[in-house]
Parts: structure tokens; C-alpha cells; sequence
């Protein structure tokens, strides 16, 4: 063997080598991903939680049926779903539940409000995807365990007038005071409300979970 077939016969083994390392890394990173994006069903998490799954009818903001009427389940990544868990317990000791109005949305089901609207400030853009499509995302409320209706908050769900926004202030003082429950409640268990919607919350880092477009019909499959 010359000197430069040697030299050659070296790197391609090196090469090799680093071909193999770089595999198995981005093996653990898929499982590591696959394990972040777990998706629980929650009410198989936490049995007090109420559907109120609004885009499953057409009694929404768009007056159109989103989702397949027979919808009865909803979605988040387990770790958002776990966090979730601990406010409900905490809910439950003063005799109140969750209530949802949405959770993960197919990406399929953003395009949909996408066409049907097309305003940034109602709908997302699908070119960035949004949390509900991370499964990361959830519209809520709370209400009585005592006599299963919701407690009074400053407007309804999807409003998309100033009273919705956090700051608003010209509420009678229950509504604001259980505006504030909320928040407390969902921002002690590691959620981040948003300014202008103060029955959407969303678990952080977005970018280590994946827009997804799977119906609820193969998550329920996956449970
Ligand atoms: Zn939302």
C-alpha cells in the first residue's frame, strides 16, 4: 500500500466512523422528539375535566363545523398534559373542574380557519403553525364540580374584543378576581397566558414540539 492509499484508506474509515456516530444521535434525537410529542388524552388523565369541544359544532366564531362532529376527545403533549393534571387537583380541592374548548388542532384544521378568515389577529398563519397544533395549547375555563356550570369570566370563549384582554379592568370584581384564579393557578404549573384571550394558556418552548396533523381519531388509536 502507497502512502497516499494509506492516507485515503484512513480518512474513508474515519469517515465511516463519523457516518455511524452522527446516526445513532439523530436515532436518540428522533426518539427523544417521538417522546416529547407524546399526546395523552386527557380526560384519560383527569376524569373532573369537562368538553365543551365548541369546534366540533358550528357554534363558533366562524359558524362553520371544523372538526367531524363525532370529536369527542382532545389532546396535549404528555408534559403539558401532566402539568395540567396538578392544576385540576388543585381545582378539585376547592370543589371546581377544567372546562375545554379546544386543545390540539390538526394543522389541517388551521388551514381550514385560515381560509375562512384570513386575519392574523383571529386566526393563525398556518405558515408558522401554531401551539394548538403542537398540542401545547389549550382554551379553558373553570367551573363548579357542585352544579357543572362555569364560573363567571369577562366575556365568552373566542371574543375577540378588549374585555377578553388580560388588562381589562371595567369588570365587575368576581369576574376579575376568577380571571385571575385562572392565571395563578395555570402560571403556578408552569403555563404562560396570552395578553389579548384569558382562556388560552400554553406550555413553553414550542420549538421542541412538532406542528402535527394527525386527526383525533388516530391519537385516540395511539392511547
Ligand atoms: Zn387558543
Amino acid at each position: 500500500m502507497t502512502k497516499s492509499q494509506y492516507f485515503s484508506k484512513s480518512i474513508i474509515n474515519r469517515l465511516k466512523t463519523f457516518a455511524i456516530i452522527a446516526l445513532v444521535c439523530s436515532c436518540f434525537l428522533q426518539q427523544a422528539l417521538a417522546q416529547k410529542n407524546e399526546m395523552v388524552e386527557l380526560k384519560n388523565m383527569i376524569p373532573t375535566i369537562q368538553y365543551d369541544l365548541k369546534y366540533a359544532t358550528k357554534n363558533n366564531f366562524t359558524g362553520k363545523r371544523i372538526y367531524p362532529s363525532s370529536t369527542n376527545k382532545t389532546f396535549l403533549v404528555k408534559d403539558a398534559a401532566e402539568a395540567l393534571q396538578k392544576v385540576a387537583a388543585e381545582l378539585k380541592s376547592m370543589d371546581m373542574g377544567i372546562w375545554v374548548w379546544d386543545a390540539y388542532r390538526p394543522y389541517r384544521a388551521t388551514v381550514k380557519f385560515w381560509k375562512l378568515i384570513h386575519d392574523e389577529r383571529y386566526v393563525a398563519n398556518p405558515e408558522k403553525g401554531s401551539g394548538h397544533n403542537r398540542g401545547i395549547a389549550i382554551d379553558m375555563s373553570i367551573y363548579r364540580l357542585s352544579d357543572g356550570k362555569l364560573i363567571e369570566m369577562p366575556t365568552g370563549f373566542d371574543n375577540f374584543s378588549d374585555t377578553a384582554h388580560h388588562d381589562f379592568m371595567q369588570l365587575p370584581e368576581n369576574k376579575i378576581k376568577n380571571r385571575a384564579l385562572l392565571k395563578t393557578m395555570m402560571e403556578r404549573h408552569g403555563f404562560r397566558s396570552f395578553e389579548t384571550e384569558w382562556w388560552h394558556y400554553s406550555w413553553p418552548n414550542n420549538k421542541n414540539y412538532e406542528v402535527l396533523n394527525l386527526s383525533f381519531e388516530k391519537l385516540a388509536k395511539k392511547q
